[in-house]
């Protein structure tokens, strides 16, 4: 029996996106070729590209509003880089809220001034700091919407005088917001989107043209999206499962529908964590809680070892949590079936009136 997929990335996916991408690397729309073996400029793959990249401002609301959708290479990690590379000409204003915000601060301090406006480092991250300031002098605020490791998301985002820029690797598509209020969102697939292999990049046009600096070719928004995102060889395979994915959501309901599942799901989780004795949450504030990935500690090490075996027996796989935080993260991303957290949930009352 398949296992309940609680990994935080590389992550779940549908199975029936599953079945279908494995059938196109058999025998793609019925060419009698794989898909992995054929021009990334032929009709039935440009297809694939401008499908996924439609689809993607689709779900977000974003279609016709100025925006380009971009499947990139070089992971979220890439964006780090290429956001300051693009759009850093003299400041930037970054919020501090986990391991991956401050990968993007370091990258971005080598193109010019950081101001971070605030962080929530001295409490290992455990909060969104609020009721900070952005300076208007600044090129962009750069935020993290969902912090992966740790557990928190942003609900609120700030008034900004300043284009916005927000690294969604871990919720795109999860929640409805109004994604109009960000200038360049980015996100690596592998978490809720598709698999490892690609980064979507949204971007308004207008945000480029305004640094100084030369920008190598591969790095540059502006040649990417004058490409039509096919500059060089895209990541067919992840391309074509991220559309997959995109389309299985629309079947859904999109965004608002699966918002409300996802709701439902991390609701029963932080209920039982909050009510089981034995367990504690790792973000105490509930509105700074992450819908995607549930962070919590056992109270007494002495019962890790029958908790684990418990989720053995259950089927459950990923829920170590990362190596930097500790105790345990559930990641309950888009294609997990409330019925998967129904079993953790089982297995946390389980062993509480075991111990
Ligand atoms: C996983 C993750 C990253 C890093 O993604 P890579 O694709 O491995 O570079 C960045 N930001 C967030 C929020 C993430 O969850």
């Amino acid at each position: 029996m398949k296992k309940h997929n609680f990994s935080a990335g590389p992550a779940i996916l549908p199975d029936e996106v599953f079945k279908k991408a494995s059938q196109a690397v058999l025998n793609f729309n019925n060419l009698n070729l794989s898909l992995l073996e054929i021009s990334h400029r032929s009709k039935d793959f440009v297809e694939v590209m401008e499908r996924a990249r439609s689809l993607a401002l689709e779900h977000l609301g974003l279609k016709g509003k100025g925006y380009h959708a971009l499947y990139l290479q070089g992971g979220a990690s890439m964006q780090f880089v290429m956001v300051a590379y693009n759009l850093l000409n003299n400041k930037a204003t970054y919020l501090n809220t986990g391991t991956w915000s401050s990968n993007a601060i370091k990258e971005a301090k080598k193109f010019g001034d950081v101001a971070v406006v605030a962080t929530s480092e001295s409490n290992g991250f455990n909060f969104i700091p609020k009721g900070y300031a952005i300076p208007s002098d600044a090129d962009y605020f750069h935020c993290t919407s969902n912090n992966t490791i740790y557990g928190t998301q942003m609900r609120q985002f700030p008034e900004s005088p300043i284009p916005i820029v927000c690294d969604m690797s871990s919720d795109i598509f999860s929640r409805a917001l109004d994604f109009s209020k960000f200038d360049l969102i980015y996100a690596g697939a592998q978490k809720n989107m598709g698999p490892a292999g690609t980064t979507l990049v949204i971007i308004k046009e207008e945000l480029l043209g305004k640094v100084s600096r030369q920008i190598p070719s591969i790095l540059d928004y502006s040649i990417h999206i004058k490409k039509d995102s096919m500059f060089n060889t895209p990541s067919v395979f992840a391309v074509y499962v991220s559309m997959l994915n995109l389309e299985w959501l629309k079947e859904q309901g999109g965004i608002s529908a699966i918002e409300k599942k996802n709701d439902e799901k991390a609701e029963l989780l932080y209920n039982e964590i909050d009510r089981n004795s034995i367990f504690e949450a790792y973000v105490p504030e509930k509105e700074d809680r992450s819908l995607m990935n549930v962070t919590f500690n056992i109270k007494n090490e002495q019962l890790k070892a029958l908790f684990e075996t418990e989720a053995n027996a259950a089927g459950i796989s990923g829920i170590k949590g990362h190596r930097s935080v500790g105790g345990y993260r559930a990641s309950i991303y888009n294609a997990m079936p409330i019925e998967s957290v129904k079993v953790l949930v089982d297995v946390m009352k389980h062993t509480e009136q075991k111990a």
